[in-house]
This record gives C-alpha cells, structure tokens and sequence, in this order.
C-alpha cells in the first residue's frame, strides 16, 4: 500500500531548522510580501508549534501554511539542508486530513482519481474551444470568454487539445534492435494540453530508435494533489500508475514534465518499497538524450542561417533534484539556437501547484521578475521542460506586453531533426 510520509515523519527534519534565516533572501514568496510566515524558518516554526499542540489550525495558520511554492529554493540554501517544501506539504496533508480538503482540493481530488473523468473534461474543452476561450494575438495562448471557478478572467491558458495526445498514437512503438525501451509517462500537461511538445518528444525518441511504450491506462502522477493536501488521491494514483506500467517490460520511463518526474522519481519511491526501481529507471528526457550522446548527433547537424535566441528556465521540480546540465547541453546543440542565459534561471515561476490558484496576486509577482529577466537577457523564446512552467511564464510574458514565447526544449529540438 502506497504511503505518503506524514508529518510526524519530519521531526528529525524539524529539529535541524537552526533558525539562521538564510533562507529568507532565497524565498520568492517572501520576496513578494515580507512576511516572516511567509519564509521556510517561520513555516517550520508553526510545523513544530503544530506537533506540540503550540497552535491550533486557525485561518492564520492556514494561511501561512497555503502561501509556500514548494520550490525549495530555500532548502538548496539551508546550511542544514531542511526539506522545507517537504515539511509543508506534509503539514498540508495534516489539515486536510483533520479539517477536510477546501473546496478546491476536493475538485482536484475528484477530477484526478478519476481519469475517465479527465479525459470526457479535457475533450469536451478541446470541442469547446471556441466557444469557452478567446485566442489571444500571435499565438500566446487563450483566454476564458466567461468567469469559471477559481480562474481569474486575465490568466493565459493554453488550448486544450482537441485530440489527447495518448489518444493520437499506438501503445507500442517498434524501435531499432538492440536499443533500450523506453515508457513515455506523458503527464496531464502533454496529453490535454501540449500535445504537439508530446509528438516532438517521440520524433527525439525515433531519431535515436528505442522502442517506445505509451501506456493508455496511465494516470495523473498525482502531484497538484500533493501540493492541494488531498493524500488518498495521491496514494491511489500511484498505485494505479503502478499497476498500469508494471504491465510492460522497460528499461526506462521518460518524462517530459518536471512535476511527473518529480512525483515518479522522488515522491513514490518514498511510499513504499514497491516503487524503489523508480529511483533508477524514472528519467528526465533530457538527462536520458544525453546518456545516449544525442547532443553529439545534433552537433553533427549543419548550422542553421536563421538563429534564434532562446533562453532557459529551470523548472523547481528538476532543479531540485540536480537537473539543470542537461536540458542547457541539448539547447546549445541544437543547429538552430544562440543560446544565453537569463539572471536568475533557478528561481520559481511562481505556479507552485495551488498557490497560483489561492494566491493569483502574488504568483503574478512572481512572474513578472521572470518576465523581466527574459526581456534583459535579449531571447526571443524562453524554453523550458515543464508544461506548468510554460503556461506561468507565458502568463507572465503576456502581462508584461512581452513578445517572447514560451516553449518546451522538445519544440525545438522536433524542429531542428530531419523529417
Ligand atoms: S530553514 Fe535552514 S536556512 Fe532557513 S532558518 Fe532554518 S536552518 Fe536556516
Ligand atoms: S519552498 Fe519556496 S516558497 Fe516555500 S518557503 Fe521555501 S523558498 Fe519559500
């Protein structure tokens, strides 16, 4: 039975915040309202104050508690390394459990333990398009036509996907012999919504001539339901993503969306002994193209007259787990791309799960830095490995009047290849 830690789990964790306040120039959160509850050191104080029964779940406590990213830009600081975001997360899971999940939490609960769900929204969305969003100039995204629940009128959104991307391609995908399989989990984001970057991923995936595995039944990693507190969603996602890719032989599962990769790599090997392979075989796209010297093939690809130039965003969930070499290596070989650096690569989009949800305001904030940042460093497009990220930093570009677009690695690297 898959287990999510608890809490009470933490305390070792707890115990080692020396309240230095390091963390507090690392914190975006904080940075858009200096506020102490806002900073990792006052988080795990209420944490602590929590398992003492120092404080009571009232709505300032809540609202702290609702006002972190988990992006753990403040644990790579933390002379002790403290898991801040995990300590959160984890506090987050405590009230839900004893004070019910919010009314949002409970939709994302609903709409992710039930895939067959999903998929009749996200396809009645596709069909609905026209009438439900309003296209916004040079192809930036769509806007809602109508107020919904907890979608403010002024966010971009990218289209959702007329045809799904699982539902565009066969389970199995014959590659070269001898070459590894890979199982492509898609995540939501690929298959509802950036189909396109999905299609990209496996003209790479053919270039190189594994087999490919595109499981129909797989489901949500459960990673919006980790950051909303909604803990028995998250357990039974991973089990039935259990059960869905053990049914297939692979050496691999690739993914092109930090937050699966994260939820895959890091957070079901800590459920339970049955997803310790995970560990190992659960690879960013970009860290899996490098171990097969795909960056040398695209070196061998002659240079294109027309540059562009794009910059980099590092999404938290991969940064956090030490990926940040490798989707920069394939960017710079690719025939088509000036590459350049942005100030400040690292720091958050300010999506954050249910944060831009609760906290619009302060996630725009946050994003308009970023905004600011990619205007600075002169690129014309901001790629990235992560379908959340790109929907923020578009969101942010286009409240900013930017001209740049937002992308996904896999875009470009689909563009750059023959055929
Ligand atoms: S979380 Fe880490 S950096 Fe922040 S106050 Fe505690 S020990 Fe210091
Ligand atoms: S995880 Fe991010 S938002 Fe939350 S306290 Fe740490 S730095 Fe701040």
């Amino acid at each position: 039975m898959a287990k999510l830690k608890k809490l009470e789990d933490y305390r070792e964790e707890i115990d080692q915040c020396v309240k230095c306040g390091a963390c507090r120039a690392h914190c975006p959160a904080f940075g858009a309202v200096k506020h102490e509850g806002r900073v990792a050191r006052g988080k795990i104080a209420l944490a602590d104050a929590l398992l003492k029964g120092d404080v009571e779940m009232e709505d300032r406590f809540l609202l702290d508690m609702s006002q972190c990213l988990l992006c753990g830009s403040c644990c790579a600081q933390c002379p002790n390394k403290v898991p801040t975001e995990d300590i959160v997360a984890a506090t987050r899971l405590k009230i839900a459990e004893e004070k019910g999940l919010s009314t949002f939490g409970k939709g994302v609960a609903t709409v992710l333990k039930h895939q067959g769900l999903l998929d009749v929204l996200a396809k009645s969305g596709g069909k609905l398009s026209n009438l439900l969003f309003k296209a916004l100039p040079e192809n930036s995204g769509m806007k809602l036509r109508f107020p919904a629940p907890f979608i403010t009128a002024d966010r971009t959104l990218p289209p959702v996907a007329s045809k799904p991307f699982r539902d565009r391609h066969p389970e199995f995908i014959k590659g070269d012999a001898g070459q590894p399989t890979v199982l492509f989990f898609t995540g939501c984001g690929i298959n509802y919504m950036y189909p396109d970057s999905g299609d990209a991923m496996l003209k790479a995936l053919k270039f190189i001539g594994v087999n490919i595995i595109i499981p129909k039944d797989q489901n949500c990693c459960g990673l919006p339901a980790v950051s909303a507190g909604a803990a028995e969603t998250v357990e039974t996602l991973a089990e039935k993503n259990l059960a869905a890719l053990s049914k297939h032989q692979y050496d691999y599962i690739v993914t092109a969306c930090a937050s699966c990769n994260a939820g895959l790599g890091k957070i079901y090997p800590e459920m339970g002994d049955e997803f310790v392979d995970y560990e190992s075989k659960v690879k960013d796209i970009f860290v899996f193209l490098v171990e097969q010297g795909f960056a040398e093939k695209l070196d061998e690809l002659p240079k294109s007259e027309v540059q562009k130039r794009v910059t980099y965003h590092d999404p938290c969930h991969l940064r956090t787990r030490g990926i940040t070499k490798e989707p920069r290596q394939i960017l710079k070989a690719l025939p088509q791309v000036d590459f350049v650096e942005m100030e400040d690569a690292g720091t958050c989009c300010g999506l954050g799960g249910t944060y831009s949800v609760y906290h619009y305001d302060t996630s725009k904030e946050i994003v308009a830095k970023k905004a600011n940042f990619i205007k600075e460093s002169g690129a014309e497009l901001v790629a990235t490995d992560c379908p959340g990220c790109i929907m923020q930093l578009q969101d942010g570009i286009n409240h900013a009047d930017g001209q740049q677009r937002a992308l996904h690695i896999l875009d470009l690297v689909a563009e750059a290849l023959p055929g």
